[in-house]
């Protein structure tokens, strides 16, 4: 505390990232990066970045990315826009769109960057509760507020169909509703073909996970143009240049190498469905996911741990996973899904504790 600081900023309870903690016998599965390096094409394009282009300032409006990105999904460029990470995305169209008297509508337990923009921001929070199965309650949002939902949710890995994102777009109309799809690579359908129908309709993407650059952070929001416009005007007001010249290089080679991102998306699937089978084996519950991470709970596991105590001894021996020391979350662990030898790890450590 501070007596230079405001009193909004001694009110703020900022977001606490999973460990970046670095190591030769590390398993890192607590952040949900992809598991896999981004291809050589895409090294590539990073080390062809020279130092002409890096003496001047970027594209501040990353036109040839934001082209590719269009052409790639069927939309026009002007319903497309980038920014440093989807969690800056998030932060302007959380200030472009939910900064009105109406507050923003999210599910209880999703990203818990939520309620820390909201509260930086100055948004009224209404968090929704899931129902007892962790799924999402459509039911229980109303129209007359805005919404933000991660599909698939995170942590729990649960996507919801697209007929449900349009009938939450129909019922608030006169909102914006905000799909966030950090996680769609690995199985949810996204919503970006709605956005023809649905003026009010926000798709956020992220190259972080499925595109292995969460290093380079690189997100990208999808939407009508008008939408698009509000974006752009509430990041011009505050920075001209979010994506770096080596982040859209290498970007635009990550869009031109279908192939690579296939093959490491399929490549995590498959290994999440052997995760999941060795998991249940084990005693857990896991939570069915369309994401990079499973959500798991050790309801029935031989040595009779709790989450917290897995937790705990699995950091010790250098496996890191995530855990909320929070009342709905306490009994819960996710994992991000890692290499075929990281898991195998992750099991021989879990296993070898009594
Ligand atoms: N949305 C969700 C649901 C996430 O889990 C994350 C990753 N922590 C993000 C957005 C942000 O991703 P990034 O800023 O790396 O694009």
């Amino acid at each position: 505390m501070s007596q230079f600081w405001t009193p909004l900023v001694q009110r703020l309870t900022p977001y606490i990232p999973g460990e970046q903690r670095s190591g030769e016998n590390i398993v890192k599965l607590n952040t949900n990066e992809n598991p896999y390096p981004p291809p050589r094409s895409v090294l590539a394009a990073i080390s062809n970045v020279n130092g002409d282009a890096l003496r001047r300032y970027p594209d501040p409006e990353s036109k040839d990315l934001r082209a590719s990105l269009a052409q790639y999904h069927g939309l026009k460029a002007n319903q497309v826009m980038v920014g440093n990470g989807s969690d800056e995305i998030l932060a302007l169209a959380f200030m472009a769109f939910f900064s009105d008297d109406a507050g923003l509508q999210y599910p209880q337990i999703s990203y818990s960057f939520y309620p820390v923009y909201c509260d930086l921001i100055g948004i009224q929070k209404k968090p929704i509760p899931l129902d007892a199965n962790f799924e999402i309650e459509l039911s229980s949002y109303a129209g007359d507020a805005g919404i933000a939902i991660p599909n698939p949710n995170a942590p729990t890995g649960i996507a919801i169909p697209l007929e449900s994102v349009a009938k939450l777009c129909a019922k608030a109309s006169d909102k914006v509703v905000l799909i966030d799809e950090a996680y769609i690579d690995f199985g949810a359908q996204s919503a970006i073909e709605l956005i023809k129908n649905n003026p009010n309709l926000l798709v956020v993407q992220t190259f972080s996970k499925g595109r292995s650059l969460a290093g380079m952070r690189i997100g990208v929001a999808y939407g009508n143009e008008q939408l698009i416009e509000g974006l752009n005007r509430v990041k011009n007001s505050f920075n001209s240049y979010p994506l770096d010249v080596v982040a859209q290089a290498a970007a635009i080679a990550s869009m031109a190498d279908e192939a690579s991102f296939q093959s490491s998306v399929s490549q995590v699937i498959a290994t999440r469905t052997q995760t999941v089978t060795s998991l249940e084996q084990r005693g857990f519950k896991v939570l069915p996911s369309s994401a990079n991470f499973v959500f798991a709970s050790p309801v029935n596991v031989k040595s009779k741990a709790g989450a917290e105590d897995i937790f705990n001894f699995l950091s010790q021996q250098g496996v890191l996973v995530r855990y909320w020391n929070k009342s709905l979350l306490k009994d819960w662990l996710r994992i991000s899904i890692g290499t075929n030898t990281e898991m195998d790890r992750f099991f021989s450590v879990l296993d070898s504790m009594t």
